[in-house]
Protein backbone atom coordinates (compact mmCIF):
# COMPACT_ATOMS: atom_id res chain seq x y z
CA UNK A 1 0.00 0.00 0.00
CA UNK A 2 3.08 2.38 0.37
CA UNK A 3 3.42 4.55 -2.06
CA UNK A 4 4.95 8.43 -1.44
CA UNK A 5 5.24 8.50 2.05
CA UNK A 6 2.16 9.17 4.31
CA UNK A 7 -1.08 11.33 3.29
CA UNK A 8 -1.75 11.78 6.81
CA UNK A 9 0.13 11.59 9.67
CA UNK A 10 -1.27 12.24 13.19
CA UNK A 11 1.35 12.08 16.17
CA UNK A 12 0.63 12.21 20.11
CA UNK A 13 -2.64 13.52 19.69
CA UNK A 14 -5.07 14.06 23.15
CA UNK A 15 -8.27 15.78 23.12
CA UNK A 16 -10.31 15.76 26.10
CA UNK A 17 -13.81 16.56 26.84
CA UNK A 18 -14.66 18.23 30.26
CA UNK A 19 -11.55 16.08 31.56
CA UNK A 20 -12.29 12.78 29.89
CA UNK A 21 -9.57 11.51 26.87
CA UNK A 22 -11.58 10.53 23.70
CA UNK A 23 -8.38 10.61 21.96
CA UNK A 24 -5.53 9.82 23.85
CA UNK A 25 -2.16 10.26 22.29
CA UNK A 26 -3.14 8.59 19.33
CA UNK A 27 -0.44 8.47 16.84
CA UNK A 28 -1.62 7.18 13.73
CA UNK A 29 -0.11 7.10 9.74
CA UNK A 30 -2.10 6.58 6.89
CA UNK A 31 0.31 6.17 3.52
CA UNK A 32 -0.62 7.94 0.10
CA UNK A 33 -3.06 5.44 -1.95
CA UNK A 34 -3.90 3.56 0.66
CA UNK A 35 -7.43 2.15 1.56
CA UNK A 36 -7.43 1.78 5.47
CA UNK A 37 -9.86 0.60 7.81
CA UNK A 38 -10.49 1.45 11.22
CA UNK A 39 -12.67 -0.26 13.89
CA UNK A 40 -13.05 -0.14 17.84
CA UNK A 41 -15.74 -0.81 19.93
CA UNK A 42 -18.41 2.61 21.02
CA UNK A 43 -16.86 5.31 22.22
CA UNK A 44 -13.13 4.35 21.31
CA UNK A 45 -12.94 7.73 19.44
CA UNK A 46 -13.52 6.56 15.83
CA UNK A 47 -15.76 9.86 15.63
CA UNK A 48 -13.51 12.31 17.67
CA UNK A 49 -10.78 10.76 15.33
CA UNK A 50 -12.61 11.57 12.17
CA UNK A 51 -13.71 15.18 13.52
CA UNK A 52 -9.86 15.63 14.47
CA UNK A 53 -9.05 15.18 10.50
CA UNK A 54 -11.57 17.40 9.18
CA UNK A 55 -10.95 20.62 11.26
CA UNK A 56 -13.83 20.21 13.53
CA UNK A 57 -12.69 18.96 16.40
CA UNK A 58 -9.52 20.88 17.54
CA UNK A 59 -6.74 18.93 19.70
CA UNK A 60 -5.51 19.73 23.01
CA UNK A 61 -1.80 18.39 22.26
CA UNK A 62 -0.29 17.00 19.23
CA UNK A 63 -0.23 17.39 15.66
CA UNK A 64 -1.21 16.14 11.93
CA UNK A 65 -0.30 16.69 9.07
CA UNK A 66 -1.67 16.35 5.30
CA UNK A 67 1.66 15.57 3.46
CA UNK A 68 4.59 16.65 4.62
CA UNK A 69 3.54 20.44 3.67
CA UNK A 70 -0.07 21.01 5.48
CA UNK A 71 -0.27 21.43 9.20
CA UNK A 72 -4.48 20.86 10.21
CA UNK A 73 -3.92 22.57 13.32
CA UNK A 74 -3.25 25.85 11.90
CA UNK A 75 -6.29 25.34 9.34
CA UNK A 76 -10.28 26.15 9.59
CA UNK A 77 -12.75 23.19 8.15
CA UNK A 78 -13.35 24.92 4.82
CA UNK A 79 -9.41 25.16 4.21
CA UNK A 80 -8.96 21.57 5.02
CA UNK A 81 -11.54 20.47 3.17
CA UNK A 82 -10.18 22.72 0.09
CA UNK A 83 -7.02 20.29 0.55
CA UNK A 84 -8.88 17.34 -1.14
CA UNK A 85 -10.28 15.74 2.18
CA UNK A 86 -13.88 14.55 1.52
CA UNK A 87 -15.68 12.99 4.44
CA UNK A 88 -18.97 11.06 4.10
CA UNK A 89 -21.17 10.23 6.87
CA UNK A 90 -23.27 7.35 7.63
CA UNK A 91 -26.10 8.34 6.46
CA UNK A 92 -26.73 9.74 2.95
CA UNK A 93 -27.68 12.88 2.13
CA UNK A 94 -28.56 12.90 -1.59
CA UNK A 95 -31.23 15.76 -2.99
CA UNK A 96 -33.62 13.22 -3.69
CA UNK A 97 -35.67 14.88 -5.96
CA UNK A 98 -32.73 15.55 -8.33
CA UNK A 99 -31.81 12.86 -11.37
CA UNK A 100 -28.65 11.48 -10.13
CA UNK A 101 -26.63 13.35 -12.87
CA UNK A 102 -28.15 16.61 -11.21
CA UNK A 103 -26.76 15.64 -7.98
CA UNK A 104 -23.33 14.75 -9.40
CA UNK A 105 -23.33 18.36 -11.36
CA UNK A 106 -24.65 20.00 -8.11
CA UNK A 107 -21.46 18.21 -6.06
CA UNK A 108 -19.17 19.97 -8.51
CA UNK A 109 -21.00 23.34 -8.49
CA UNK A 110 -20.42 23.32 -4.93
CA UNK A 111 -16.66 23.82 -5.99
CA UNK A 112 -16.23 27.39 -5.90
CA UNK A 113 -12.82 27.00 -7.26
CA UNK A 114 -14.52 25.45 -10.72
CA UNK A 115 -18.11 26.97 -10.99
CA UNK A 116 -18.18 30.55 -9.48
CA UNK A 117 -22.42 30.55 -9.93
CA UNK A 118 -24.67 27.91 -9.89
CA UNK A 119 -26.13 28.82 -13.00
CA UNK A 120 -22.51 28.46 -15.23
CA UNK A 121 -22.46 26.29 -18.08
CA UNK A 122 -21.31 22.67 -17.92
CA UNK A 123 -17.84 22.27 -19.90
CA UNK A 124 -16.90 19.17 -21.81
CA UNK A 125 -14.47 19.08 -19.37
CA UNK A 126 -16.92 18.51 -16.54
CA UNK A 127 -19.56 16.67 -18.79
CA UNK A 128 -16.23 14.18 -18.96
CA UNK A 129 -15.65 14.13 -15.20
CA UNK A 130 -19.61 13.17 -14.57
CA UNK A 131 -19.38 10.32 -16.63
CA UNK A 132 -16.00 9.03 -15.02
CA UNK A 133 -17.84 9.29 -12.11
CA UNK A 134 -20.87 7.40 -13.02
CA UNK A 135 -19.21 4.92 -14.53
CA UNK A 136 -16.70 4.64 -11.45
CA UNK A 137 -20.00 4.43 -9.30
CA UNK A 138 -21.62 1.69 -11.30
CA UNK A 139 -24.21 4.43 -11.97
CA UNK A 140 -24.33 4.73 -15.66
CA UNK A 141 -27.95 2.94 -15.81
CA UNK A 142 -29.40 5.41 -13.36
CA UNK A 143 -28.30 9.01 -14.50
CA UNK A 144 -32.07 10.02 -15.25
CA UNK A 145 -33.38 8.57 -12.66
CA UNK A 146 -34.33 10.82 -9.47
CA UNK A 147 -32.36 10.14 -6.62
CA UNK A 148 -35.61 9.56 -4.21
CA UNK A 149 -36.35 5.81 -6.34
CA UNK A 150 -32.46 4.52 -5.73
CA UNK A 151 -31.95 1.84 -3.39
CA UNK A 152 -30.21 2.81 0.09
CA UNK A 153 -26.75 0.83 -1.67
CA UNK A 154 -27.33 3.30 -4.48
CA UNK A 155 -27.66 6.41 -2.58
CA UNK A 156 -24.58 5.78 -0.99
CA UNK A 157 -22.62 4.91 -4.05
CA UNK A 158 -24.21 8.43 -5.66
CA UNK A 159 -23.04 10.29 -2.31
CA UNK A 160 -19.32 8.64 -2.20
CA UNK A 161 -19.95 9.82 -6.39
CA UNK A 162 -20.36 13.59 -5.58
CA UNK A 163 -17.48 13.11 -3.14
CA UNK A 164 -15.23 12.05 -6.42
CA UNK A 165 -16.42 15.26 -8.06
CA UNK A 166 -14.29 17.38 -6.20
CA UNK A 167 -10.92 14.93 -6.88
CA UNK A 168 -10.39 14.45 -3.06
CA UNK A 169 -6.63 13.37 -2.00
CA UNK A 170 -8.49 11.78 1.02
CA UNK A 171 -11.60 10.37 2.12
CA UNK A 172 -13.22 9.56 4.90
CA UNK A 173 -16.25 7.11 5.33
CA UNK A 174 -18.34 6.32 8.13
CA UNK A 175 -20.21 3.06 7.89
CA UNK A 176 -20.68 2.89 4.46
CA UNK A 177 -22.47 -0.91 4.60
CA UNK A 178 -24.67 0.04 7.35
CA UNK A 179 -28.24 -1.33 6.31
CA UNK A 180 -27.22 -2.83 2.89
CA UNK A 181 -27.94 -5.83 1.35
CA UNK A 182 -24.92 -8.78 1.24
CA UNK A 183 -25.08 -7.68 -2.93
CA UNK A 184 -24.66 -4.29 -1.84
CA UNK A 185 -21.69 -4.73 0.65
CA UNK A 186 -19.92 -6.62 -2.50
CA UNK A 187 -20.45 -3.74 -4.69
CA UNK A 188 -19.23 -1.10 -2.18
CA UNK A 189 -16.21 -3.29 -1.44
CA UNK A 190 -15.71 -3.12 -4.87
CA UNK A 191 -16.01 0.33 -5.23
CA UNK A 192 -13.81 1.38 -2.28
CA UNK A 193 -10.72 -0.94 -3.58
CA UNK A 194 -10.93 0.42 -6.61
CA UNK A 195 -10.56 4.11 -5.25
CA UNK A 196 -7.68 2.94 -3.38
CA UNK A 197 -4.41 4.04 -5.51
CA UNK A 198 -5.67 7.33 -6.83
CA UNK A 199 -7.15 8.37 -3.82
CA UNK A 200 -6.65 7.38 -0.19
CA UNK A 201 -9.90 5.80 1.86
CA UNK A 202 -10.26 5.97 5.44
CA UNK A 203 -13.64 3.74 6.09
CA UNK A 204 -14.68 3.22 9.87
CA UNK A 205 -16.97 0.49 9.61
CA UNK A 206 -18.69 -2.02 12.45
CA UNK A 207 -19.44 -4.87 9.98
CA UNK A 208 -16.16 -7.49 10.53
CA UNK A 209 -17.28 -9.55 7.51
CA UNK A 210 -17.21 -6.35 5.16
CA UNK A 211 -14.02 -5.63 7.05
CA UNK A 212 -12.61 -8.87 6.50
CA UNK A 213 -13.79 -8.84 2.67
CA UNK A 214 -11.79 -5.34 2.01
CA UNK A 215 -8.54 -7.65 3.76
CA UNK A 216 -6.63 -4.30 3.93
CA UNK A 217 -4.85 -3.27 7.30
CA UNK A 218 -6.89 -2.82 10.03
CA UNK A 219 -5.96 -0.17 12.74
CA UNK A 220 -8.26 -1.25 16.38
CA UNK A 221 -8.58 2.15 18.50
CA UNK A 222 -9.61 1.39 22.08
CA UNK A 223 -9.74 4.16 25.14
CA UNK A 224 -8.69 6.82 22.26
CA UNK A 225 -5.54 5.11 21.13
CA UNK A 226 -4.39 2.44 19.15
CA UNK A 227 -4.75 -1.11 20.66
CA UNK A 228 -3.38 -3.21 17.42
CA UNK A 229 -2.69 -2.78 13.38
CA UNK A 230 -2.63 -5.80 10.96
CA UNK A 231 -4.38 -7.81 8.37
CA UNK A 232 -7.61 -8.71 9.95
CA UNK A 233 -6.41 -12.28 10.46
CA UNK A 234 -3.67 -10.79 12.52
CA UNK A 235 -5.98 -8.23 14.92
CA UNK A 236 -8.93 -10.95 15.76
CA UNK A 237 -6.21 -12.99 16.84
CA UNK A 238 -4.49 -10.36 19.14
CA UNK A 239 -5.77 -11.33 22.77
CA UNK A 240 -5.89 -7.74 23.60
CA UNK A 241 -8.30 -7.44 20.98
CA UNK A 242 -10.61 -10.56 21.72
CA UNK A 243 -10.71 -8.79 25.40
CA UNK A 244 -12.20 -5.66 24.12
CA UNK A 245 -14.53 -6.97 21.83
CA UNK A 246 -15.80 -9.42 24.73
CA UNK A 247 -16.44 -7.05 27.15
CA UNK A 248 -18.33 -4.61 24.48
P1 LIG B 1 -16.76 6.17 18.56
O1 LIG B 1 -17.02 6.93 17.31
O2 LIG B 1 -15.58 5.24 18.45
O3 LIG B 1 -17.97 5.46 19.08
P2 LIG B 1 -16.50 8.80 19.77
O4 LIG B 1 -15.35 9.46 19.12
O5 LIG B 1 -17.87 9.19 19.33
O6 LIG B 1 -16.33 7.21 19.70
O7 LIG B 1 -16.44 9.07 21.33
C1 LIG B 1 -15.29 8.81 22.13
C2 LIG B 1 -15.61 9.18 23.56
O8 LIG B 1 -15.67 10.59 23.69
C3 LIG B 1 -16.96 8.64 24.06
O9 LIG B 1 -16.80 8.26 25.40
C4 LIG B 1 -17.87 9.84 23.92
O10 LIG B 1 -18.90 9.78 24.88
C5 LIG B 1 -16.94 11.00 24.17
N1 LIG B 1 -17.32 12.22 23.44
C6 LIG B 1 -17.30 12.37 22.11
N2 LIG B 1 -17.68 13.61 21.75
C7 LIG B 1 -17.95 14.28 22.91
C8 LIG B 1 -18.37 15.62 23.23
N3 LIG B 1 -18.60 16.52 22.27
N4 LIG B 1 -18.54 15.92 24.54
C9 LIG B 1 -18.31 15.00 25.50
N5 LIG B 1 -17.91 13.75 25.26
C10 LIG B 1 -17.72 13.38 24.00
Amino acid sequence: DVRHGPILYMEDVTVSFDGFRAIDELTLTINDGELRCIIGPNGAGKTTMMDIITGKTRPDTGSVWFGSRHNLLTMNEPDIASLGIGRKFQKPTVFEALTVFENLELAMAADKRVFPTLTAKLTGEHRERIDEVLEMTGLQELRWRTAGVLSHGQKQWLEIGMLLMQRPRLLLVDEPVAGMTEQEMERTAELLTSLAGKQSVVVVEHDMGFVRSLARTVTVLHQGSVLAEGSMDEVSKDPKVVEVYLGE
